[in-house]
């Protein structure tokens, strides 16, 4: 027998009796024979509430304190579900993330796990207990403590079950699986019954928030077998592998989207070769992420370059372009809110052409008008507006036929 690592998202450990149930998945994998480390979010929209609570304060911008204030919310799930376990007679011991061993960068908000020193995780299971771990927050070497980003339990619980090399991850939340597209918002999204590593990883960057992106990361670096199911109802959830056979005809296995996406245009900018890196430069010492970039360049002409950020970080990227005008040379500024990004994923693309032809033609059909485009091997995607997402997302699922896609036998 092994080590079995199951983490638990908001929902699943929303109320005493959503613990109490998730106890369960826990103490079957115990009777298995199986050691289970346990790793915990915090219960229901706790986090929420506490970023609404720094906010009401003006505190947001203190990152130390925002991380010791989000840190308390997984602490909170950890001593309940300890206790929880305690109580059905399971001897168990709950771990704060820096006890647990879980060293970061010196990053607040977002930071990376360095490593895991797993010392005490593995003393404690030698003594054949249960290892509750609080999910989303470690410890950075110079003593602080941090998180891991929104959505982080989920790249706690993969870091530990590559630490531990153990022999799977299962990653209960408030859906069956991974489908097709959001369960919210599009209904014809289909459960799939396995999905790639990569085609994960990729969903997850562009907006499919049912993973965190850096747990992906860790398992296709560590081949985790990784799944996600149902804490409520016992179904087969959707592997997450190496290879999985692509469905016959289906080239396009998910729609991701994501709102909340600017489009900054800096205009005249100098034909000269530093230009592009000095914006950019600029823009990555300051932690702005620049997703989709499009850059015009005429020998005759000044040239211009697009590109799309987060809303949220609209102000300070305009502050910043402001205030670093006449080294960058640009003429002026232009920049649009109220976007969405719309994406499609599959390996399949990579054989097959004509898909990005496809998904254009799809939306310009329907007045969709594209404002900007990337690709990759395995993915395409639009920048529209945001009124157009859910729509542009339902029509790409049915123009590449995933409500075909099989479902899994339960
Ligand atoms: P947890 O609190 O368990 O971590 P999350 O809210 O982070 O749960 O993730 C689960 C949610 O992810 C689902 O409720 C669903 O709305 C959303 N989601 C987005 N894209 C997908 C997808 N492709 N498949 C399944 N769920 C998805
Ligand atoms: N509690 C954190 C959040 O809401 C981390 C997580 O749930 O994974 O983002
Ligand atoms: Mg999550």
């Amino acid at each position: 027998m092994g080590i079995v690592v199951q983490k638990f998202g908001g929902t699943s450990v929303a109320t005493v009796e959503n613990i109490r149930r998730a106890t369960g998945w826990t103490i079957e994998e115990k009777k298995r024979g199986n050691d289970v480390v346990v790793t915990v979010s915090a219960m229901g929209k706790t986090t929420d509430e506490l970023v609404q609570l720094a906010s009401e304060i003006g505190g947001k911008a203190n990152e130390r304190e925002m991380d010791l204030l989000l840190s308390t919310g997984e602490q909170i799930t950890v001593a309940l579900f300890t206790m929880a376990l305690k109580e059905q007679g399971f001897d168990a011991i709950g771990l704060t993330g820096w006890q647990a061993g879980i060293v970061t960068e010196p990053v607040h908000g977002r930071a990376r796990i360095e490593a895991i020193q797993s010392d005490r995780i593995t003393e404690e299971l030698a003594k054949d207990k249960i290892v509750v771990v609080a999910g989303f927050q470690g410890i950075s070497n110079d003593g602080e403590i941090t998180t891991l980003g929104r959505g982080g339990s989920d790249t706690t619980a993969v870091a530990l079950a590559a630490t531990l090399k153990a022999t799977r991850c299962d990653i209960f939340t408030d859906v069956t699986g991974v489908f097709t597209a959001d369960p919210r918002y599009i209904r014809q999204a289909r459960q799939l019954s396995a999905i790639s590593y990569d085609e994960m990883l990729e969903l997850a960057h562009l907006g499919a928030n049912v993973l965190h992106p850096r747990a992906v990361e860790f398992a296709k670096n560590d081949r985790i077998p990784l799944v996600v199911r149902s804490s409520m109802e016992n179904k087969t959830g959707t592997y997450i592998e190496e290879v999985v056979s692509v469905e016959k005809n289906l080239i396009v296995r998910g729609v991701a989207f994501e709102k909340d996406i600017t489009r900054i245009q800096v205009y005249g900018l100098p034909n000269e070769i530093h230009c592009l890196s000095s914006i950019f430069s600029l823009l990555a010492e300051s932690h702005i992420n620049v997703d989709i970039i499009i850059q015009s360049t005429t020998e005759a002409n000044p040239s211009s370059v697009s590109f799309s950020i987060q809303t949220e970080d609209l102000e300070s990227t305009v502050q910043l372009l402001e205030r670093n005008k006449e080294d960058i040379q640009y003429e002026h500024l232009e920049w649009e809110s109220g976007l969405a990004k719309v994406s499609i994923v599959g390996s399949g693309m990579i054989s097959n052409p004509g898909v990005a032809a496809k998904m254009f033609s799809t939306l310009s059909q329907e007045g969709i008008f594209i404002k900007m485009v990337s690709t990759s091997e395995i993915k395409i995607s639009v920048v529209v507006d945001e009124k157009h997402m859910v729509k542009a997302s339902e029509l790409l699922h049915q123009a590449f036929e995933l409500e075909r896609v099989s479902q899994p036998t339960y």
